[in-house]
This record gives structure tokens, C-alpha cells and sequence, in this order.
């Protein structure tokens, strides 16, 4: 049959007719392929738990794909004969809609659009590249409960909105106001992004907007995946939900709670106030105020860095989530570096800054009373900036090892076991010390496995 409807297309002299011919033959692949691919479900000795719940995902996605793409296609169809069609716009489809089956076929995922015949929307080939790319950085374990991912024309949502996830399905929205800036210039080895030119254009950024929100949105759908995970993550970051009238019991007074509760029409004029070491807010995007009415967050002052790149990770929990977990994907040496490098240096300076003004406070004893009051308040002041410099080290180190260990499956033992694999194939002291370095801010198997098939004897 395909190989009949393959002599049709290559005789095909007008581009109607090589559309109408590829259609067919292009529904009829993706269905065989999706049926052929089917994995078997019977758990056996390997296959359980996490692995057999992402192979049934896989399958129930094979389906949906199929179905999809005869949607899609007839879809693409109604259109291009709607107002004529050339031949390099039959190529162009062919090429975009291959591209996009393929993709979808590896990594069991639908990849759609909103289907209006009114109001077209396409993936392009750079756009399904970026997809690509993200899927090829996501533990297999957690890439097939995402079942569908849409390009959404989202006029349901405010301008800003750049991204939703609802059931299994990811939603891009095309018309988002949001450009991408939160990790687009953070090049990563490990995770193997670094600045692109594209067709001698400038160089694009390393990490697009597609690839931030697409890790963000799948972010979401993994803490729903690994529920145990993201209570521990949210405890170590100390999130707490409250009501209005408990914001009162948390010891603000009624200057605090009014900037806490006033309205905010928009998301940047939500005020955050901080108190005794917490810090209060209105929280966005909520999924437990259901009723309407406005839920509260608090959680601890040190535990989301400072910085436009974490702004939206205070919004709430789960965006606090979805945000290290794509930073993790896209950026992990950074990741590294702002939860666990950066809040260590500073809780040791912080050490040294207190038992240096303790110490002059000690030696200052035999000053004059103003001298020794000056002294005492100075090391008040180091005392407090040390407990704040503590707490964010601790809180951030846990959230990093959370996700690194509980939710990508990583550890200080696998990149052991690699070392190890490295030694005997002949790498020296060096290299491997090289190596460990660089593994132990590897948050994937991905990456891991990346970095040493770099490593060659030398
Ligand atoms: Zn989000």
C-alpha cells in the first residue's frame, strides 16, 4: 500500500495532487509506526514502578498521536487548498509535519497546535529543533506523562502568559508577551547549550524561550509525578500556605498585612514583606484557592536566590518547582552555583564577619561604655546576618539535593560508579579529578553520561 501511494507521489505533477498523495501515505505511516511501537505492559524483572507507569504513558500517547496527526493533517489540508498551493509550499509542509511525527514517535509525545481552520497556527522547523532538544535533555521516566504539548493562541490568558499545563497536556501560548530571559544566557556544558548562530544571523540565545518554558511546564507535571519529592523540596524551602486572617498569628502588624493583602492587578505589583526571617506574599497562579478567595505563601528569606532570574520562582511552590527543575534541565551548572557554591561562600564569610566583630567586642571591654555599646550592637547585627546566611545555605543545599537525588534519580554514588568506569579505561588522576568536579554538579543521567563520554585517556 505505502509503496503504491510512493510511486503516486513521485508522479504526482501538480502540488494538489502530491499533497492529497503524501496525506494518505503520511496518516497510514505514523498509525503503523505507533501500533508496531507498542511496548509490552507486563511488568517483569527491570520493568516496575517508575519505568512501567512512563511505558504505559508511552503507549497511551501512541495512540493519541495518531489520532492527532490525521486531525492535524486534515486540518493542514483544508488550508493549503483553500487558497491555492505552490510546490515549495507542499515541500515546506511535507518537510515541517515529517519532522514533527518523528520527534513525536521518539519521545511519545504529541506535539499539536490549536486546530482552527480560522486561525492558523504552526510549529516551525526551529521551534520543533528547540522541542526536540528539550525532550532530549528529560529523564525518559518523566517525559511520556506529559502526553500532549500545543501551541496555544491562549486569548483566555493574560498577555503575559507564556505557558500552562493542565492534565497531561503543556500548552506554549504563540501570542506570549514573555520573550525569555530568566536562563536564555547561561551556557551549559553539562547540559550542552551554548550561544547558536543561526544561518549567519546573530548569535541566538543559549537557552530559547521555548526550551525555558517547555522544561518549566513539564517542571510542573514531575511534581505532580513524584509527590514525595516536591513535599520534601517545598518543607526545605519552608512554603506554607495561610489564610488572611493567620498572617496576624505570623506576628505582622497591620502595616505589613495591608502591603501583604492589597490588590495587585498585575503580578509585579504582588508586594513581598519579610518578617522575622520569612518572607509574605500574595501567591500567583494558586491551585488551592479554588473558591476565589486569595491564598497567602510564606516561606524562608534565603531560600530563592536573589536576582531577575529567580523573580519567578517566589511566586509559589510550584513555580519555585517547575523553575529549579528547568534550570536543572537547561542551566545546571548555574543551578549550581546560585543554591549551593555562592550561599556556602557567603554563610562562611558571614562566619568570619561575627567572630571578628566578637572578638572586638571581647577586646573592647575595657573601653568606654559608648565604645563597648557601639561594639555589642556590631556584633548583634553579624549575629542576625549569620543566622539569615545559615539558613539560606541549608535551605538551598536541601532543595538542590531534592531534586538532584529524589526527582532525577542522580547521586554522589552514580558519579562514583562512572569515576570508576573512567579509571579503567585509563584516565589519569587529573582527568578524573577533572571529572568529579564537573559531576558533581550534574543533575541527570543526561548530563552525567554526557560529560564522561567527553573524557578520553590522555
Ligand atoms: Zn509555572
Amino acid at each position: 500500500m505505502i509503496q503504491a501511494l510512493e510511486a503516486q507521489l513521485a508522479a504526482a505533477d501538480t502540488p494538489e495532487t502530491r499533497l492529497a498523495t503524501w496525506r494518505v501515505m503520511q496518516g497510514l505511516k505514523v498509525s503503523a509506526r505507533s501500533s508496531m511501537e507498542r511496548e509490552d505492559e507486563t511488568p517483569r524483572r527491570g520493568i516496575g514502578g517508575p519505568a512501567l507507569r512512563a511505558l504505559e504513558a508511552r503507549n497511551r500517547n501512541r495512540t493519541v498521536i495518531s489520532d492527532s496527526t490525521n486531525d492535524e493533517l486534515d486540518v493542514e489540508m483544508a488550508r493549503a487548498f483553500e487558497g491555492g498551493v505552490t510546490t515549495e509550499e507542499v515541500d515546506a509542509l511535507i518537510l515541517r509535519k515529517e519532522m514533527e511525527s518523528r520527534i513525536e514517535l521518539q519521545y511519545g509525545v504529541n506535539i499539536t497546535t490549536d486546530l482552527t481552520e480560522s486561525a492558523p497556527t504552526q510549529w516551525g522547523t526551529d521551534e520543533l529543533s528547540e522541542i526536540e532538544g528539550t525532550f532530549a535533555r528529560i529523564p525518559r521516566n518523566d517525559l511520556p506523562h506529559v502526553g500532549t504539548v500545543r501551541k496555544a493562541t491562549g486569548d483566555q490568558y493574560p498577555d503575559g502568559t507564556a505557558g500552562v499545563h493542565l492534565g497531561d497536556s503543556v500548552s506554549l501560548f504563540e501570542k506570549a508577551k514573555y520573550k525569555g530571559n530568566r536562563i536564555s544566557s547561561q551556557e551549559s556544558d553539562l547540559a550542552d547549550n551554548h550561544a547558536r548562530s543561526a544561518g549567519g544571523r546573530a548569535r541566538l540565545p543559549a537557552v530559547s524561550r521555548i526550551e525555558e518554558d517547555l522544561a518549566h511546564e513539564i517542571g510542573h507535571e514531575a511534581a505532580e509525578h513524584h509527590g514525595a519529592a516536591y513535599r520534601h523540596f517545598t518543607e526545605a524551602a519552608g512554603w506554607r500556605q495561610l489564610h488572611g486572617d493567620q498572617l496576624d498569628d505570623n506576628g505582622l502588624d497591620a502595616a505589613e498585612i495591608g502591603r501583604v493583602t492589597k490588590d495587585a492587578a498585575r503580578p509585579g505589583e504582588v508586594e513581598s514583606v519579610e518578617h522575622g526571617g520569612d518572607v509574605f506574599r500574595r501567591q500567583l497562579n494558586a491551585r488551592w484557592n479554588k473558591d476565589g478567595s486569595p491564598v497567602y505563601v510564606a516561606r524562608h528569606a534565603g531560600a530563592i536566590p536573589e536576582g531577575a532570574g529567580w523573580d519567578y520562582a517566589a511566586a509559589s511552590p510550584d513555580e519555585h518547582f517547575a523553575e529549579v527543575y528547568t534550570k536543572a534541565i537547561n542551566a545546571p551548572e548555574t543551578l549550581h552555583h546560585d543554591l549551593v557554591e555562592l550561599p556556602q561562600r557567603l554563610y562562611e564569610d558571614a562566619q568570619k564577619e561575627f567572630l571578628a566583630a566578637h572578638q572586638a567586642m571581647l577586646g573592647g571591654l575595657m573601653l568606654g561604655e559608648g565604645e563597648t555599646t557601639a561594639l555589642a550592637a556590631k556584633t548583634k547585627a553579624a549575629g542576625e546576618k549569620l543566622a539569615r546566611a545559615k539558613q539560606a545555605a541549608e535551605s538551598r543545599s536541601q532543595q538542590w539535593q531534592i531534586m538532584r537525588q529524589e526527582v532525577f534519580g542522580m547521586s554522589d554514588k552514580r558519579v562514583d560508579q562512572e569515576a570508576k568506569r573512567l579509571a579503567a579505561r585509563g584516565l589519569g588522576e587529573d582527568q578524573l579529578d577533572e571529572f568529579r568536579t564537573q559531576a558533581a554538579k550534574a543533575m541527570t543521567e543526561d548530563q552525567l553520561t554526557r560529560l564522561s563520554g567527553r573524557m578520553s585517556p590522555q
